[in-house]
């Protein structure tokens, strides 16, 4: 049966700063709702080894350090909800939160932690693939190209992660870049330079996935030189695309002001969004660092300034009264 509940504080999402707001928000006694959303734990959840959270001396797994921020905030006095929330009603406060369940949660503060998605290329053959050999997560599919030859599209942390990652099962990965340096941190590089299942394609773009229809299975790749044109067709069983992520704030179009490239704004120093009581944190507002340990640190500041702004908002209401 659907209901209706009131909320000091409502957090979208719990990942690293939707987990950190919510320990920050119960601590102080603002009895937080956290709703945990289609990925509960976010995106750490889809990664392996996690080397540069700080506390952990020795490598620690993604959805580990999830489970233990999420039992953390709910020790603490968070209230954790498996929802999704799919429409909100930022124009007057208290907002309003409608999820999937029916459930709609009257909010006197909102933190926005709502992180962001795995980008695709957009190639309609990378559409009509998705699912049957493309994929955006090796962690997730990983496991079905034991002794196979996989690609891995892009030059960031994410692509060299996951080209490391699929050596534990494929024979042979190719990654492809679009230039001929990688963005990655140079420890991954090395890595990934020494290993000896992996090799690098560079100055190249995935023109086209080619595979078979009927069932729909890919077989390999288009590649094109960026500087000499050059298609080069190679055999592949699979193609992991990483090439970024894009915020997931399509919720909040035409409520709350973004940056062009759909980030949520916030203010300098602060996570306070053009619309009092509503904070952003973490990847969904962050579009430079979007680390753990950043998006966790953003999660700490919109507790401690939806507390300020409620404490502030109550000494407001009790002088009109
Ligand atoms: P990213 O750093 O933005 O890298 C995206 C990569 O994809 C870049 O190499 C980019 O090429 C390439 N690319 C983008 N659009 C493309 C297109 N249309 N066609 C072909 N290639 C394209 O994204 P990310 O690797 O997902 O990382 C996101 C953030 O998370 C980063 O800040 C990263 O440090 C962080 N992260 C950290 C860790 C870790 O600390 N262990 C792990 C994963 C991610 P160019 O280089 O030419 O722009």
């Amino acid at each position: 049966m659907s209901g209706i509940v009131h909320a000091k504080v409502v957090i979208i999402g719990s990942g690293a700063a939707g987990c950190t707001a919510a320990i920050y928000a119960a601590r102080a006694m603002l009895e937080p709702v956290m709703i945990r959303g289609i990925q509960p734990g976010g995106q750490l959840t889809i990664t392996t080894d996690v080397e540069n959270y700080p506390g952990f001396a020795d490598v620690i797994q993604g959805p580990w350090l999830m489970e233990q921020m999420e039992k953390q905030a709910a020790q603490v006095g968070a209230r954790l909800v498996s929802d999704h929330v799919n429409k909100v009603e930022l124009s007057q406060r208290p907002f309003r939160i409608t999820c999937d369940s029916g459930d709609t949660y009257i909010a006197e503060s909102l933190v926005i932690a709502t992180g962001a998605q795995a980008r695709w290329l957009d190639l309609p053959s990378e559409q009509a693939f998705r699912g049957h050999g493309v994929s955006a997560c090796a962690t997730c599919d990983g496991f079905f190209y034991r002794g196979k030859n996989v690609i891995v599209v892009g030059g960031g942390n994410t692509a060299v992660e996951e080209a490391l990652f699929l050596t534990n099962f494929a024979n042979k990965v190719t990654v492809v870049h679009r230039r001929d340096a990688f963005r990655a941190e140079r420890i991954l590089q090395d890595r990934l330079f020494r290993h000896p299942k992996i090799v690098v394609i560079w100055d190249g773009v995935l023109d086209q996935v080619l595979g078979n229809e009927d069932p729909p299975k890919v077989a390999g790749a288009a590649i094109r030189n960026v500087k000499t044109g050059a298609v080069t067709e190679i055999g592949a069983d699979g193609i992991f695309i990483a090439i970024g992520h894009s915020p997931a704030s399509e919720l909040f179009v035409g409520q709350i002001q973004m940056k062009p490239n759909g980030y949520i704004r916030t203010a300098p120093y602060s996570t306070a969004t053009s619309v009092p009581g509503v904070f952003a944190a973490g990847d969904v507002t962050d579009d430079v660092y979007r680390q753990a340990v950043t998006a966790a640190g953003m999660g700490c500041m919109a507790a401690l300034e939806a507390e300020r702004f409620l404490t502030a908002h109550k000494v407001e209401s009790i002088a009109a009264e």
